[in-house]
């Protein structure tokens, strides 16, 4: 196995990988904040973190994946508040809409997702280290800050310049820009829509809540010790968030909190950061309603490398929707072979050793994909000649499904064959006839015809889709 190397944000170097203890990866992920289904966006960032996830069990390695739910927050408190609710109704349906949006994306579960609002006390634990230590105070706004100044090691992943640093200046807000890096809340005194809403807790400095950064610092150290392999997150995320974290875990304990900081770039709609502040989301639903399927989408992620910006258009999306089809039909051709010629063999070898070399070198999807696509076209050669040996199509299948376990862009269902599709329209427009001629018993007719042959059918304002069920 070659060494497993990727990019570190802490050093802004590509460095060799490896679990601290050699055996199981340690890794934290931040999760959505759940007062509205996350976008495309945000999956863009989950699904880097599914690939990181997916090449770590290649390479051999064990796995704790910690991914936290942030279930309160300023803007789940104005939602509910705005709503007459409390924070969990807001939250819950949409922490369901998230669980089937990764299952529909094929992200793979974490081994936990714990809640804020389910870890007060650990994250009280960490204030009162904090303050015990001098590095948190006790402010005339009955909130909790932390004293920037007082550690010295702030700023070193964002790489703030420490002039910049105001010290005594303080912020409330859990996202602010570089240009403000202020003493930050660790605990928010209490205002009447916190406690209107169910987000009020008691602690040593009155009623309140926790800040965002805190949060993450105490599930991340509860489930995963005071030391991580990885932290990972959306690149804006690294100011103030990470940033924050650091601060907190390891001026609480005075160790290292996370080895490596894994950052992915985003996903733009035309040219600008998709984000719900700036209404240009596009979310799962979307997918679904325009019949993407989820191994377009995912392939569509993995074309750009994570650490580079990608934006999202119509065009794109297509050309993933024909890239998986070929990907689905080698699978169906590998599936039903009888043999293959021998030099499938060495093709496959080939495609298995630069898939594993790309993607061990800092996650290189686009590479990898770009093998699996060669495999792609030799092997349909070699399948074409109509071979007989078996040895060199069970390795061919057993490389494809290797590459497979981690991309996972095969589609649902295979496309139907060519003959069936033509037969298929030719009944659609045959209805569609029958209907303009308001002959609807006869439209009918056709309807049940194609349904009796497992299609199932759809009238969208688009015109009719169909598909054909498992
Ligand atoms: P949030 O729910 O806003 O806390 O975001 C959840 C995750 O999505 C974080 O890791 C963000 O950095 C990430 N994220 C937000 N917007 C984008 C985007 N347009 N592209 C990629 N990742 C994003
Ligand atoms: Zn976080």
């Amino acid at each position: 196995m070659p060494d497993f190397r990727l990019y570190n944000t802490l050093t802004r170097s590509i460095e060799p990988f490896a679990p601290a203890d050699g055996k199981t990866v340690r890794m934290y992920t931040c999760g959505p904040t759940v007062y509205k289904p996350a976008h495309l966006g945000n999956f863009r960032t989950f699904l880097f973190e599914d690939l990181l996830r997916r090449v770590i069990a290649l390479r051999g390695w064990k796995l704790v994946q910690v991914m936290n739910l942030t279930d309160v927050d300023d803007k789940i408190i104005k939602a509910a508040s705005e709503q007459g609710i409390t924070i969990s109704e807001v939250t819950a349906p949409v922490v369901q809409t998230f669980n089937a949006d990764r299952a529909f994306l094929r992200i793979q579960d974490a081994e936990v997702y714990p809640r804020a609002t389910d870890h007060i006390p650990e994250m009280l634990a960490i204030v009162k280290r904090l303050v015990d230590r001098g590095l948190a105070y006790l402010a005339d706004d009955g909130s909790v800050y932390y004293a920037i100044d007082k550690f010295k090691d702030y700023g070193k992943l964002s790489r703030l310049d420490t002039r910049e640093v105001r010290a005594g200046a303080r912020v409330i807000q859990d996202d602010y820009s570089k240009e403000n890096a202020q003493d930050f809340a660790l605990w928010k005194a209490a205002k009447p829509e916190d406690e209107a809403t169910g987000a009020a807790w008691d602690s040593p400095w009155g009623r309140g809540r926790p800040g965002w950064h805190l949060e993450c610092s105490a599930m991340a150290m509860k489930y995963l010790g005071e030391t991580l392999d990885i932290h990972c997150g959306g690149i804006d995320l690294i100011f103030p968030h990470h940033e924050d974290e650091i601060a907190q875990s390891e001026g609480a304990t005075g160790k290292q909190f996370a080895r490596f900081w894994c950052h992915g770039e985003f996903l733009l709609t035309e040219g600008s950061k998709m984000a719900k502040r700036l209404g240009n989301v596009a979310t799962v639903q979307d997918l679904r309603e325009q019949g993407i399927p989820a191994a377009a989408f995912r392939h569509f992620v993995f074309s750009t490398h994570y650490r580079k910006q990608l934006n999202m258009s119509g065009e794109a999306l297509e050309a993933s929707m024909e890239g998986v089809r070929r990907v689905g039909d080698l699978a169906e051709r590998l599936a039903s072979a009888k043999g293959a010629t021998p030099e499938l063999e060495q093709i496959a070898d080939d495609a298995e050793r630069e898939v594993i070399a790309a993607l061990f070198d800092d996650l290189n999807a686009p590479i990898a994909l770009g093998a699996l696509f060669t495999f792609i076209r030799k092997a349909n050669a070699e399948l074409d000649r109509h071979g007989v040996d078996r040895r060199a199509l069970e390795r061919a299948r057993e490389v494809f499904l290797r590459i497979n376990s981690v991309l996972d862009v095969i589609p649902e269902a295979a496309g139907p064959d060519p003959e069936l599709a033509q037969w298929v329209e030719e009944k659609l427009a045959a209805r569609k006839n029958a209907r303009a001629r308001r002959e609807f018993a006869q439209a009918d007719a056709i309807r049940s015809e194609i349904e009796g042959r497992g299609i199932a059918i759809e009238d969208t304002p688009a015109g009719t889709k169909w598909k054909k069920l498992r």
